[in-house]
């Protein structure tokens, strides 16, 4: 209630001060109780405010960002509607390339870390504070579309092109990111860049040792692609507090907002993923000769385990845990033959973690007594990443929120079951997201789509949220 009365407040104050207050924004007396009291119910200083008052300045260029989207579009290892665009690859490369030159065009200054996260800088009249920044990624896991991570790339170029033509003036720096390999396709880390700007040292020991599907190390990937420095991998960790708000522009890849058409989502949290590998080893043999009282069927010890991740998840009771087995291998894989081994990779997820580990508690419990009962190894069972959840920050929820009311965009808070980079910058800066509607929640998917004008809603929301966060 005292939430919902404080938002209210702002509001009533805010749009009064707007609308009738021209004047005494200009001239204002800088010791004003009024308005250190509006300051701190916006968390961002009123006196600056002269730019909040010229909203309809606020113009995307939706042509030239619908152009660009399309563009790199074609950079893609498969065929167009669709877009494979893998780590280090001569597509990723050349994406890179595009998204360095569009940087440099819109005035920004670029640096790429030791494992080619790039960042484009608008310096602020205050460069000593900690800058506010944003971005997503621009790689693709195979045949998939073309907005998942790019409108939250492009799009944040924009917003800094839509920010300077409004004259606006940053008094915190302003970094536009891109992230190295959110997707986990080629080494089997997702969020890759954005984990090891979070200081992850686990994973930048693991780094040193990991290869792809073809044997190729990362290390060589990464100088193939012109990372030579990329040994040096505790470079790209920043420390905390390095920024002091990350906002992440993203389709929703849910039907939510389509469905209930609302212009924008204001992601509170973001729930939290695990994924968990298991081997199932059995004795195989002939699907004729060995007779049923004889078997150790592998396969079946996989089947059975997919069923309970089912049935764990659904007695958590909650419409927020879910589990997914999307990867479900048998060897030999021949139809006459029980087979010997099996390999299960398992995805759950919640908002809750304690529930979410619960869930990873019982799913190996049930491994356990499975290989028991069927007489077969559990050769492996590991949990290969187990993050905690993140929640937003509520004064960016908060920017976020009155950028929307401003512009008169409908909008409506929600949790991202996708996780993104957001949630691992969360461990170095507070966090935001940022929604747009896309075509039927369809993503990783070539018909995944977005209206330009649901984009470019995005851009100002993202803009306008940016340039409040860069003057608090
Ligand atoms: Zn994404």
């Amino acid at each position: 209630m005292a939430m919902r009365f404080s938002i209210y407040m702002l509001l009533v104050l805010s749009v009064y001060f707007i609308s009738n207050c021209p004047v005494n924004l200009a001239h204002r007396n800088e010791d004003d109780p009024t308005i250190k009291t509006m300051e701190e119910f916006s968390g961002y200083p009123i006196h600056e405010s002269h730019f909040l008052n010229s909203l309809s300045s606020l113009s995307v260029d939706a042509e030239t960002l619908q152009k660009q989207i399309d563009e790199l579009s074609s950079f893609s290892d498969s065929p167009a509607p669709s877009v494979t665009r893998i780590l280090y690859s001569e597509k990723d490369v050349l994406s890179r390339r595009y998204i360095k030159n569009l940087m440099e065009a819109s005035g920004l200054s670029v640096r790429e870390d030791a494992i080619g996260n790039i960042f484009g800088r608008w310096t602020g009249s205050e460069p000593e504070l900690a800058p506010v920044s944003t971005g997503s990624h621009t790689d693709a896991i195979p045949y998939s579309g073309k907005y998942d991570g790019v409108v939250g790339v492009l799009g944040a170029i924009e917003a800094i092109n839509v920010l300077k033509r409004s004259s606006f003036k940053p008094k915190r720096s302003l970094d536009v990111i891109m992230f190295t390999s959110e997707e986990p396709t080629r080494f089997g880390i997702g969020c890759l860049g954005s984990r090891l700007l979070a200081g992850s040292k686990e994973l930048a020991q693991q780094l040193e040792k990991t290869v792809d599907g073809q044997n190729v190390s990362f290390f060589y990937a990464a100088k193939s692609a012109g990372y030579m420095n990329v040994e040096k991998l505790s470079t790209v960790f920043l420390e905390k507090g390095s920024y002091s708000a990350f906002v992440e522009l993203h389709i929703e890849q849910g039907p939510i907002l389509e469905e209930e058409a609302t212009s924008i989502g204001i992601v509170t949290a973001i729930a939290a993923p695990a994924s968990i590998k298991v081997d199932f080893e059995g004795t195989g043999g002939h699907a004729g000769a060995v007779l049923m009282p004889k078997r150790n069927d592998a396969g079946l010890a996989a089947a059975e385990l997919a069923l309970a991740v089912e049935k764990h998840v659904l007695e958590s009771g909650s419409i927020d845990t879910v589990g997914t087995v999307g990867i479900l291998e048998l060897h030999p894989g021949a139809i006459n033959s029980i087979p010997s081994k099996s390999h299960l990779e398992i995805d759950t997820r919640d908002i809750d973690e304690e529930r979410r580990n619960s869930v990873i508690d019982k799913i190996y419990e049930s491994a356990l007594s499975i290989s028991k009962r069927r007489g077969v190894k559990l050769s492996e069972y590991k949990i290969v990443n187990q993050d905690p959840p993140a929640l937003s920050d509520e004064l960016i929820i908060k920017a976020a929120e009155s950028a929307s009311q401003e512009l008169e965009l409908t909008y409506k808070k929600m949790i991202s079951r996708a996780y993104h980079d957001a949630l691992f910058m969360a461990r170095v800066s507070p966090m935001g997201m940022i929604f747009i509607p896309c075509y039927k929640g369809y993503s990783h998917k070539p018909e995944e789509f977005a209206t330009i004008d649901h984009i470019a809603d995005g851009v100002k929301v993202l803009a306008l949220t940016l340039a409040k966060l860069s003057l608090s």
